[in-house]
């Protein structure tokens, strides 16, 4: 078999990219992936997940081109949204005990209920982190902070019905997102 300019990576657009197959084969603009600025630093992503079916699995995406000045930018966005987790945990977990205390009185309140409670504390904590945290610091410091390019792993049936991982790409940046879908066939 002709290996190599044959390979070619079977992608498909949701709200993100999702590589079936052959993640090795995805190829990148030669742009910033984060402002379009020349290429000048390359990353590599690596995702590591223990799936039902296949076990432990490790993937990398490698290639991902940015320039040079986004790359401190990129850095700071990846600790400002650690600081958000961290908010939201802080500010999610009294809400959720509060929701769970103003059930809990009442008969037939279950294990369930209180799982669900703790959620829903720990969504309202995440919402409020934006508007505290992310929010309020990336208006004042305008053109600091940008998002980069993520992968995760994601569990799903194949095509020939096998369970697999597929690797979930996003790009915030929308007109690199749209050169990358032209150069990946899509
Ligand atoms: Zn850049």
């Amino acid at each position: 078999m002709n290996e190599g300019s044959e390979r070619k990576p079977r992608v498909r657009r949701e709200k993100n990219f999702i590589v079936e197959e052959n993640v090795d084969a995805i190829r990148w603009p030669r742009q910033c992936a984060a402002c379009q600025g020349p290429a000048e630093v390359i990353e590599n992503l690596t995702l590591e997940r223990t799936l039902k079916v296949v076990g432990k699995i490790r993937v990398e995406v490698a290639g991902i081109p940015y320039c040079q000045a986004c790359v401190p930018k990129i850095r700071r966005n990846k600790r400002l949204d650690k600081v958000r987790y961290v908010v939201a945990l802080v500010a999610g977990i009294p809400i959720g005990l509060l929701l769970i205390l103003a059930v809990a009185r009442r008969p037939g309140t279950t294990f369930i209920w209180i799982g669900l409670l703790m959620l829903i504390g720990i969504a309202i904590g995440y919402g409020l982190a934006y508007l505290l945290v992310k929010f309020p610091v990336k208006a004042l410091l305008r053109g600091r902070f940008v998002p980069p390019v993520e992968a995760w792993l994601l569990e799903e049936k194949k095509r020939d019905g096998r369970e697999g991982a597929s690797v979930v790409i996003s790009i915030p940046n929308k007109a690199y997102a749209a050169k990358f879908a032209q150069l990946n066939g899509l």
